[in-house]
């Protein structure tokens, strides 16, 4: 816990314009500064920044609050997380007290992995740009895939080299426990390097720290797979985790959705195509805690997967739990072979916007699409194919979307909305017994 001196501390330091300065535009008027509120649409500016009283305050929307409470609001950040940011900003230490021994070796423990964590990246970073190997290997695949440096950088990739112990030698040398290094699984039980000759995409939390890499292959190998990642630890749970939401969270909140891709490289294309509202479940369907993630920023979900059978698979298996979370999902699968990297390439922006535009459906007319292809003219598949549609509908915690859902249910596939409602109320009885 952060000791309640250490808070008032930060509280004191934090200059609201300073705070919201990082996030808003802000301009002089007078002894206070003035700006577009990020909290409403507006055209002309009526966020006010008291700089005197140290508070914000819209008169458009009415917000207002001290540093902490813009954080709060417009990051989605927790109180100790806002606290911590405002720490850094000013180089402020953070005392911790209150908590028990256990919790104290534990939060020590855990500012050790990130500390390496973020050593690690640099590392990473350094052998992509400063080095000739990873010049001439890292940095060709990037530019070859159109990556450009402010890409690079901004997602801070990077390349391992072939030399079997360079990192470990390095991390070791600067006195980083081999116990910890094996901990993120940075190096193996031999002391050698985990990530060998291979580019690096770093992996972070939602407040921007690197918590674990993934590391793609160059050359195909027969023995190796084509991406090996960090394994879990205590600073990285793959589920609870999405691939460039630190860098897409502003984008999401401004668009009002979220993109969900799945491949690191889909991110970085469409980001730097300027589709910056997206994020990857890297390699794991999507999981509880990374939808209840995307919730603090968006109610609007739009699956975006390759239209092969994997990927409606995948597809699928995402869309109950984005409608558990009572938020609105769009399904979009891409044309032929098409990944979104390649779509965008071919499309550019626009025409990748208006593509999903033109071809999102809602997961009725998704399921109901992709699964009646194989049920056509057999009633007891019909059948079945409704149901399995009711299932969806009977996890919308809301009744009027649900009823919404249920009339279009009845238009799709052409029977007596009573009879949906009858079914469905027998399914969500089922579940509540
Ligand atoms: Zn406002």
């Amino acid at each position: 816990m952060i000791a309640p001196a250490s808070v008032e501390r930060v509280l004191d330091a934090a200059r609201i314009e300073d705070i919201v300065g990082d996030f808003v535009r802000l301009r002089k008027r007078g002894a206070n500064m003035l700006g577009l509120c990020p909290f409403h649409n507006e055209k002309s500016p009526s966020f006010n920044v008291n700089v005197t009283g140290n508070y914000f305050k819209c008169f458009g929307c009415g917000k207002g609050g001290n540093s902490v409470q813009f954080l709060m609001e417009h990051e989605q950040m927790s109180f100790p997380e806002a606290i911590r940011y405002i720490a850094d900003k000013y180089n402020i230490t953070l005392e911790e007290v209150d908590a028990s021994p256990e919790q104290k070796v534990e939060m020590l423990h855990r500012e050790k992995l990130l500390e390496i964590a973020a050593y690690a990246r640099k590392h990473y970073e350094q052998e992509l740009w400063e080095t000739q190997e990873g010049k001439n290997i890292g940095m060709s695949y990037f530019k070859e895939r159109g990556f450009l440096d402010t890409t690079i950088k901004k997602f801070q990739l990077g390349y391992s080299s072939k030399e079997r112990d360079s990192f470990a030698k390095k991390a070791k040398l600067d006195g980083f426990p081999e116990d910890h290094l094996q901990e993120l699984g940075l190096i193996n039980k031999y002391g050698n390097d985990f990530f060998n000759d291979r580019v690096m995409f770093t992996i972070h939390d939602i407040s921007g720290r690197p918590v674990a890499f993934a590391g793609r292959i160059l050359i195909k190998s027969e023995n190796s797979p084509k991406y090996i990642n960090s394994p879990e630890s205590e600073i990285y749970k793959k589920s609870k985790v999405l691939y460039g939401l630190y860098q897409a969270r502003q984008a999401i909140r401004k668009m009002d959705d979220c993109i969900i891709v799945e491949g690191y490289t889909d991110v970085l294309a469409m980001a730097q195509s300027g589709i910056e509202h997206v994020v990857a479940s890297s390699g794991t369907a999507l999981t509880e805690e990374q939808i209840k993630l995307i919730h603090r920023f968006t109610q609007n979900v739009t699956i975006l997967y390759d239209g092969d059978p994997a990927g409606i698979k995948a597809a699928l298996r995402g869309l109950d739990m984005v409608l558990e979370q009572d938020m609105n999902v769009k399904i979009v699968l891409l044309p032929g072979k098409h990944d979104p990297d390649s779509f965008i390439r071919e499309s550019g922006a626009e025409g990748f916007l208006s593509y999903l535009e033109q071809n999102a459906s809602d997961f009725i007319t998704f399921k109901a699409k992709t699964l009646s292809e194989d049920s056509k003219n057999d009633p007891i598949r019909k059948a079945a194919l409704i149901k399995d549609v009711l299932e969806s509908i009977s996890k919308i915690p809301d009744t009027i979307k649900r009823s919404r859902y249920l009339r279009e249910c009845a238009t799709l596939f052409d029977i007596d909305e009573t009879l949906l409602v009858r079914e469905l109320n027998q399914m969500l009885k089922k579940v509540n017994l």
